[in-house]
């Protein structure tokens, strides 16, 4: 089974979540599900085979790909939060959301200088979120290899918010 056949029939589409009008796109039961996880995490790591040192997870469905992601080809996590969540020094880079901003934040010191980072999150939408993550990479010292998503949201600029870097969903929906 190919992960576009598993995401099709797991990937959950909820309509009016979290506010009418917007249709919302629920992967937990791809990732509760043994095949799916598999497939989505040897899918997401593929194209950069060989190519990174570290996986940079953003909090927090994020976390979940980028922990098997990384144990998966023997590199290491980092942890990209929600503002206020990291107890030492952090770059903090904020982000826009429809109503206001919201903010990611990693520790200055948590990146080796050099290291080849692959930044994972489950959907790109708008890219403000993986953005902020790779702007933080940036300020760390490492080197953004790539991008990886479970599910691209065409039409809302994500791609094109993250020019210069390789971005790899793996599925697209318009
Ligand atoms: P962006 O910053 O506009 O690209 O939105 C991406 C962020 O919002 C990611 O961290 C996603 O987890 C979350 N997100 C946006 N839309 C959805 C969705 O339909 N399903 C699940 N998460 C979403």
């Amino acid at each position: 089974t190919s992960v576009a056949e598993i995401l099709d029939r797991l990937c959950a589409t909820v309509p009016d979540y979290p506010k009418p009008g917007i249709v919302f796109k629920d992967l937990t039961p791809a990732f509760a599900d043994p095949q799916g996880l598999r497939a989505i995490v040897d899918a997401i790591v593929a194209p950069f085979a060989g190519q990174f040192d570290l996986v940079a997870g953003i909090e927090a469905r994020g976390f979940l790909l980028a922990a098997a992601a990384a144990y998966a080809t023997g590199t290491g996590v980092l942890t990209v939060r929600k503002a206020g969540k990291l107890p030492r020094e952090t770059f903090l880079e904020e982000y826009a959301l429809e109503y206001g901003t919201a903010a990611l934040e990693v520790h200055t010191t948590d990146i080796a200088p050099g290291a080849r980072v692959l930044v994972l999150d489950d959907v790109l939408a708008t890219g403000g979120t993986v953005g902020a993550a790779v702007r933080l990479v940036d300020r760390c010292g490492g080197d953004v290899v790539g991008v990886g998503v479970v599910l691209e949201l065409e039409g809302l600029g994500g791609r094109e918010a993250l020019s210069g870097h390789r971005v790899h969903s793996l599925q697209r929906l318009g």
